[in-house]
């Protein structure tokens, strides 16, 4: 996609914004831009330089970001509302068109890679504890403060704030800000001609931000020696990230919003929708922070689709749905008849949440019911029901400590396949 209308190629040594950034190596991609690591000349230290892809749709994109983000950094002049701080904006010009460019401080790896590096174990629960604080700091802001409603959380867009500061302590994170463009490179080129000491330079820097992450390059590859060694002692700060889908509550364009497995039931079912569902996605996220699994992975089968399969693994878990709110929403119709029970998956095997996390996950009893305890409400079919970020940061949850989980312990992979057989069966028979 390094057409006309789409990525904006980059190497190393770029400049951009009239030579203020220096580009130094990529950091990641996604469906609507690239991101590199960046060195501000002006303050000199490191950021993340986000490209957007050139065409049209995806300029009004970036444009609404950019508005948002900048609401966002406003409302928190000393940046500490645990959200990403947007810290300049600018158009380069490319052969591919116009990109336009926003310069975000530059962060950590996600939680999503958190938790691969637990081996999907799941993190300890005082940690899981600190990162839900951060989370619901940020919620809490845009929720209350802002008014914006960001309707993607999940862990793959919470990221850890980087313990190092590469501009302060340069030798520890092993980053040098490489300050010009290798020689023998040609402007706007592509980026798989390289030169050999473009190359270097590009291995150097990879190796460099490797470190700044959790210790990846003292992990040693694909192959984890003792990941919960590796993440322990770790600062666990974090920020909510990818304003790409945020809206206000009184401004909403999108009726399907969310990554599946952290979608709301309301949205499911079209029935509208509030902040109330970034915080069906909290407690998704915490979950899965704890488990190491997904709270929900749904998927269609024989003569029922996903969102139906969707709609019954919320049931069998929470409950039935009262029926007021099955056949409220503009889609209900499809999903439900009309006493409120799903048409296609009759048969539900109920298994409430602190029975999931012992019988499963091997939580203590005590852990068990306390985690439940604190994850039920927010789960919670009335969208109106659920706690709002500031009632949920005053839950005692919280300021526990000292869990009594066995960490030693791993989940049962057996019962783990013995469920999942089980339901695929009801549901088949069907
Ligand atoms: P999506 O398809 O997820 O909407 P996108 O084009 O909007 O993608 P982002 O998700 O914002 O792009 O960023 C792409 C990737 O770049 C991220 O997954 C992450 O790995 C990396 N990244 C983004 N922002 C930062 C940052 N501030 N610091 C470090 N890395 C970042
Ligand atoms: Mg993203
Ligand atoms: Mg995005």
């Amino acid at each position: 996609s390094y057409r006309k209308g789409g990525y904006h190629a980059v190497r190393v040594g770029d400049l951009f914004n009239g030579g203020r950034y220096i580009a130094q190596r990529k950091l990641g991609w996604g469906q609507f831009s690239i991101v590199w690591l960046a060195y501000d000349t002006r303050t000199s230290s490191y950021v993340a330089l986000k490209i957007q892809k050139s065409a049209a749709q995806f300029a009004q994109a970036a444009l609404h970001e950019i508005e948002v983000l900048s609401a966002v950094a406003d409302g928190d002049p000393s940046n500490e509302k645990c959200v990403i701080r947007l810290i300049d904006h600018f158009k380069h010009a490319g052969p591919n068109g116009q990109h336009l460019c926003m310069v975000l401080e530059f962060l950590g790896d996600s939680l999503l890679r958190l938790i691969k590096y637990s081996r999907y174990k799941g993190l300890e629960l005082n940690k899981v504890r600190e990162i839900c604080k951060y989370i619901l700091t940020g919620l809490d802001y845009l929720h209350r403060e802002l008014g914006i409603i960001h309707t993607d959380l999940k862990p793959e867009n919470i990221l850890l704030v980087s313990t190092i500061d590469p501009s302060k302590d340069p030798i520890r994170s092993g980053l040098t800000p490489i300050l010009e463009r290798p020689e023998g490179s040609i402007n706007g080129g592509s980026t798989s001609t390289m030169t050999i000491v473009e190359k270097k330079l590009k291995r150097r820097a990879k190796r460099a931000v490797a470190n700044i992450s959790i210790r990846r390059a003292s992990m040693g590859g694909i192959e984890l020696p003792k990941p919960e060694r590796c993440l322990d002692g770790i600062d666990m700060r974090c920020k909510v990230v990818d304003f790409g889908n945020a809206c206000r509550a009184n401004k909403q364009f999108a009726e399907e919003i969310q990554t599946r497995q952290y979608r709301a039931p309301e949205v499911i079912l079209r029935a509208g929708y509030s902040f109330s569902v970034d915080m069906w996605s909290f407690a998704c996220t915490a979950f899965e922070l704890a488990t190491g699994d997904m709270l929900f992975a749904p998927k269609s089968g024989q003569g029922f689709c996903e969102d139906e399969d969707h709609l019954a693994l919320m049931m069998e878990l929470i409950g039935k749905m009262p029926r007021k709110i099955a056949i409220g929403g503009a889609q209900s119709k499809d999903y439900f008849d009309r006493h409120g029970d799903l048409k296609r998956i009759r048969r539900l095997k109920f298994w409430s949440l602190d029975r999931l996390l012992v019988d499963k996950y091997r939580f203590s009893e005590t852990d068990a019911r306390e985690f439940a305890e604190f994850l039920v409400p927010l789960l919670d079919f009335t969208p109106e029901k659920r706690p709002t970020a500031q009632q949920c940061l005053q839950h005692p949850w919280l300021s526990l400590r000292n869990s009594t989980r066995d960490e030693t312990k791993n989940k049962s992979n057996v019962e783990k396949v013995d469920v999942g057989m089980s339901k695929l069966e009801i549901k088949v028979g069907k």
